[in-house]
């Protein structure tokens, strides 16, 4: 058996296809002067971009409107300027297309590689399937074709770039097993989308795993087993049509109202970070959209989009939602999500510096965009708006003149626009959970990021492994303090709902039942299993075991109670 990292689930049965990797070498001596060569590289990346086009259409069709942006944006990456700059003045220094490419390209790999963001990272693994396809079309080179992939194909390569995942074919290729790539890179993210399993990771797989012989590959475990035995492939085949049979339960519940086991109904929306997530999220059946990071719109470009760009991004997702509504959280930046486009200040201790919230305050003239954006974009659909880590009742009223401001001056200007937007708070500070009976009372909402509040409220890193322990959903001044930010909303007669990754943790789920939230925002992913989760339970279970929750002195003795009573069930 093989072990990988389990990225996308279910089970695929197959015989092994490698995709082959072709030699992109080229002669460096073979410039047949600067403008023959120019005219050779615009000539390639005509070609490519036409050719790109065509793959994303193919791949909104299988995988989603959202997914075939990743493909999407590199189009953009081959028409870039700066890019196509530089690859024309290496070749007026006497360097032919193939060296000019590659030697631009690499030089952006190098930098994005070297990035502590991760969306700066990904950019670097995307830059590397254009530059080997624009080396392919200049050196006449065919990509590997996947279109004559026999059916039950498990496809074993060594990285798997998104121009290749699109044009995979989702009734031939059963499985995926890659020795490089992981949970978050675009290639796992499309593997996701097309709904193949796929194990990535898998050190020598390319060298190990021989072209026609049998695999099983476990996208849920991170498993391959090599050659099986009959009685194993016959248990796998189960597991396979349980999972299936699983998947297409699930889609019951699309499109259905989110009702406890005794009638209670909550709102079940999604968490997306681009325009287009909307569209996917009322494809499944979401109540809206709970949580639209807005910061993503900053990330990975040299100026913030200006109004005009924002306002489309907005009208975008609401036009996806279809009259849903759409909770926009204004940007979100500082601690961990740096935007190199906004300069963002060199601190001691960013998580503890001006973040969210204060960052927007403490620069106007970025926030005003956003705000005239945003009242702009209300005139179109149901916005909400909402404001990231609040500590203090003087910055939702100083947002709230903000907006009175931008709005006057559209009034002024002509432009159509709505000026009462509903504004709501994330509480996701101790100070916010302290003051929520205060905040509820001139908030029109209150949202609840839980990944920050854990944090926050535990003293502990997000994602430091030294503190990992720490860091857990069910420790109990957590779940204290949801039940008082819940109770003061509810007191207030304001909706209650929870949009940090708790809100898709089903152990949770009964004891924010209980505590009385009144909605809940996930990635599109994981919203119809919550919905047949949250149909098992009736309220009255949900608060008995949250009274025994509430008594318990660690989140292990909380887990240990939640097993006990699924056990009973
Ligand atoms: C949260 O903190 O729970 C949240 C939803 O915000 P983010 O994860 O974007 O910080
Ligand atoms: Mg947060």
């Amino acid at each position: 058996m093989l072990q990988g990292i389990a990225v996308s689930q279910g089970i695929g049965l197959g015989r092994v296809m490698l995709l082959e990797e072709h030699s992109l070498a080229f002669d460096f001596s073979r410039s047949g002067g600067a403008q023959a060569e120019r005219q050779r590289f615009h000539l390639a990346a005509e070609s490519f971009r036409t050719h790109t086009a065509r793959q994303v259409e193919q791949l909104r069709m299988c995988a989603g409107y959202e997914d075939s942006l990743i493909l999407e944006s590199h189009i953009d990456m081959a028409c870039d300027p700066d890019l196509m700059d530089q690859v024309d003045r290496l070749i007026d220094e006497g360097a032919c297309a193939e060296q000019a490419v590659q030697e631009a390209c690499d030089g952006y790999i190098e930098i994005f590689s070297q990035s502590h963001d991760e969306l700066t990272r990904l950019r670097a693994e995307d830059l590397r399937d254009v530059r080997s396809a624009l080396l392919s079309i200049l050196l006449g080179v065919e990509k590997p074709g996947l279109c004559q992939a026999p059916r039950g194909t498990v496809l074993v390569a060594k990285e798997l770039s998104p121009s290749v995942m699109s044009g995979i074919d989702k009734e031939n290729i059963v499985g995926i097993i890659t020795e490089t790539g992981g949970m978050v890179s675009h290639s796992s993210i499309l593997a996701r989308a097309l709904g193949i399993p796929t194990v990535c990771g898998v050190a020598g797989a390319a060298a190990k795993l021989q072209k026609n012989s049998f695999v099983i590959v476990d996208g849920t475990r991170g498993e391959v087993i090599c050659s099986p035995a009959a009685n194993v492939i016959a248990d796998y085949n189960q597991r396979r049509e349980a999972f299936m049979a699983q998947r297409s339960r699930m889609k019951y519940f699309i499109n259905r109202k989110t009702l406890s086991a005794s009638g209670e109904e909550y709102s079940l929306a999604c968490n997306i970070t681009m325009p287009g997530g909307a569209a996917r999220a009322a494809a499944v059946g979401a109540d809206g959209v709970g949580l639209f990071r807005t910061e993503y719109l900053f990330m990975n470009r040299q100026t913030p989009p200006d109004e005009e760009e924002q306002f489309a991004a907005y009208t975008q997702a609401l036009e996806g939602a279809e009259g849903r509504p759409v909770t926009i959280r204004t940007l979100d930046v500082g601690g961990d999500k740096n935007t190199p486009c906004l300069a963002l200040p060199q601190e001691e201790n960013p998580f503890l510096g001006l973040r969210g919230i204060r960052w927007c305050l403490a620069n106007p003239e970025v926030f005003s965009v956003q705000l005239r954006a945003l009242l702009r974009a209300g005139a179109e659909g149901s916005l909400r708006v909402m404001l990231p880590m609040v500590s203090a009742l003087a910055e939702l009223r100083q947002t709230k003149e903000l907006l009175a401001k931008a709005a006057a001056q559209l009034t002024a200007q002509g432009v159509p626009h709505r000026a009462e937007l509903p504004l709501g708070v994330m509480i996701e500070t101790p100070a916010a959970a302290l003051m929520a009976d205060q905040l509820a009372q001139e908030a029109d909402f209150f949202s609840i990021g839980t990944n920050d509040l854990t944090s926050y409220i535990m003293a502990c890193d997000r994602g430091n492994p030294q503190v990992a322990e720490l860091y857990h959903p069910l420790q109990p001044p957590l779940l204290r303090s949801l039940q008082h930010i819940i109770r003061c909303a509810r007191q207030a007669g304001i909706p209650v709902t929870v949009c940090g990754e708790a809100a898709a943790d089903h152990r949770m789920l009964p004891l924010l039942m209980a505590f009385g939230a009144t909605g809940f925002s996930v990635p599109a992913g994981e919203l119809l299993e919550l919905r047949h989760v949250l149909s098992h339970w009736t309220l009255k279970d949900a608060q008995q075991l949250a009274r025994q929750a509430l008594d318990m002195d660690s989140p292990q003795q909380v887990e240990a109670l939640l097993t006990e009573y699924q056990e009973e069930e």
